[in-house]
């Protein structure tokens, strides 16, 4: 008898095996047996034709519709689901043939479970990257609409936090106004509290502030005024208006005057003077008592480079991109103090967030370097602000390549 003759001589007691194999349950078993039925009907076909490739079709529908695994009670991979029907092939040989007819059927078979097994592995596999591919973008969605959610509601609290707080401060400057009139002993008295109060709410101010230029880099909606400007200039009225803080907290700062810090160049001041308070109240915040802060810089092909470096603790390897996100302050929260240059008094972590996002609408990059974290040994950081060489305000065709050539001498910088 022909192979294909023998297995079709098999054919009720295959079957009938296969399906209690595999399934359990009438409802169950009957809808496998119409994919069994399939399955070897295109067995045989691919016999008859020897062309394996028969069976590509039913196997590629099991693995993808999932159809077959959901029956089956036995196995839930359609590898699986083949191994059990090999064995069920074997068996029903050795059950139904001679030996040596169920030899010669097997290794005229072998071939044939071979390729379905590779075929269905191959599918399988591919599944499984689809799934984990979607299961992937699912959760870059969901970051996106979190993400989205925390920039709205930065936005809505900042604008809702600004009207009472206006109050507050409206209200403040008429007691100040009423109490200037009145008794001077009583004026006393209460200057101190009201000295508390417009503290308090120029803390808060700042905060909002803060707050609201994130939602407007989170939204790309910062407009820059683009003027020209010298940057030594701006660090050193910045260096007059810390003069207090510093001496407060017994640091010194020196400004080099590298090359550079006289050249005119186009760019927001006020954005840049932002930019480079908040460098220095960091370099103030997380210096001890006693240290050194230091500005240099130089000129690069098309850019300037700015660097602001402290004796303070220093900022770990595995930190030092995370602290330029958005609330990307380190350590707990419940540690940091809130005052605004006292030893580690942190903030809220948003400034080095809007020094970035400044400094690339510019053009620019920032980035820091440090040995790393130690509170004993202070190694330090230096933090770096590069920014194009601007002769005339931007236009959009040099844009790109002044945020493409910063980049690239970031990369460059920070590898060297
Ligand atoms: P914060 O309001 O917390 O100061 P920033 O965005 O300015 O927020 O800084 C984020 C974090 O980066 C800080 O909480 C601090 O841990 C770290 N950091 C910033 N500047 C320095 C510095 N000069 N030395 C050491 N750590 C710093």
């Amino acid at each position: 008898m022909s192979v294909v003759a023998t297995l079709k001589a098999l054919y009720p007691a295959w079957l009938e095996s296969a399906t209690n194999a595999l399934a359990q349950g009438e409802s169950t078993k009957r809808s496998l047996r119409q994919q069994l039925e399939r399955f070897f009907e295109l067995l045989v076909k691919a016999v008859e034709t020897d062309d394996p490739a028969w069976l590509d079709s039913v196997v590629y529908l099991w693995v993808w519709s999932q159809t077959v695994s959901d029956l089956s009670s036995a196995k839930t991979t359609i590898v699986g689901v083949l191994q059990v029907l090999v064995d069920v092939t074997l068996r029903v040989a050795r059950e139904h043939l001679t030996d040596a007819e169920a030899l010669d059927m097997i290794s005229a078979l072998t071939p044939y479970w071979l390729h379905v097994l590779e075929y269905a592995a191959n599918q399988e596999m591919r599944a499984q990257l689809d799934h984990a591919t979607s299961e992937l973008e699912r959760v870059q969605r969901e970051l996106e609409r979190l993400d989205k959610s925390k920039s709205d509601f930065i936005s809505v609290a900042a604008h809702e936090l600004k009207t009472p707080l206006t109050l507050i401060e409206g209200y403040t400057a008429m007691l100040r106004d009423v109490l200037s009139t009145t008794d001077a002993a009583l004026q006393m008295q209460v200057e101190p509290l009201l000295q508390g109060i417009a503290r308090g709410s120029e803390r808060t101010r700042e905060i909002v502030d803060d707050l609201i230029d994130v939602s407007l880099l989170d939204n790309n909606m910062l407009k820059l005024a683009f003027q020209p400007l010298w940057l030594g200039q701006i660090l050193r009225s910045l260096a007059d208006e810390l003069q207090p803080a510093l001496r407060e907290r017994r640091l010194s700062l020196k400004i080099h005057r590298f090359p550079g810090h006289d050249r005119l160049i186009f760019g927001d001041v006020v954005r840049l003077r932002q930019v480079f308070r908040n460098l220095l109240t960091n370099a103030i915040k997380y210096t001890p008592d006693g240290g050194r802060i230091t500005i240099d810089g130089r000129l690069l092909p098309g850019f300037v480079e700015v660097r602001v470096s402290d004796t303070g603790i220093g900022i770990a390897p595995e930190d030092q991109q995370l602290i330029f996100d958005k609330f990307g302050r380190l350590g707990d929260p419940q540690t940091h103090s809130s005052g605004k240059i006292r030893f580690k008094g942190g903030g809220p972590g948003l400034g080095l967030a809007i020094a970035k996002g400044i400094v690339e609408a510019h053009g620019g990059s920032i980035w820091v370097e440090s040995p790393g974290y130690d509170e004993e040994k202070c190694p330090g950081s230096t933090f770096h602000v590069l920014l194009p060489l601007r002769e005339d305000e931007p236009d959009a065709e040099k844009e790109s390549l002044f945020a493409k050539l910063a980049a690239y001498i970031k990369k460059g910088e920070q590898r060297s």
